[in-house]
């Protein structure tokens, strides 16, 4: 089992689920909003959120 984490920006007015956006080649896969631009480390809006996925298919 391993869990994973789902993330959400709420921009829009309603959350909408983010998918992981490859950075650079050393920097970590991190989601950002194609709308608005947030991501986890940076979210002034504050209007990122997670919610986080147990996997049980492990
Ligand atoms: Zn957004």
């Amino acid at each position: 089992m391993s869990n994973y984490r789902k993330w959400y920006c709420n921009c829009r007015g309603k959350p909408l689920e983010l998918s992981p956006v490859e950075t650079a080649d050393d920097e970590p896969v991190e989601a950002i909003c194609q709308r608005c631009g947030a991501s986890p480390s940076s979210d002034p809006k504050h209007s990122i959120s997670y919610k986080d996925i147990e996997n049980w298919d492990d």
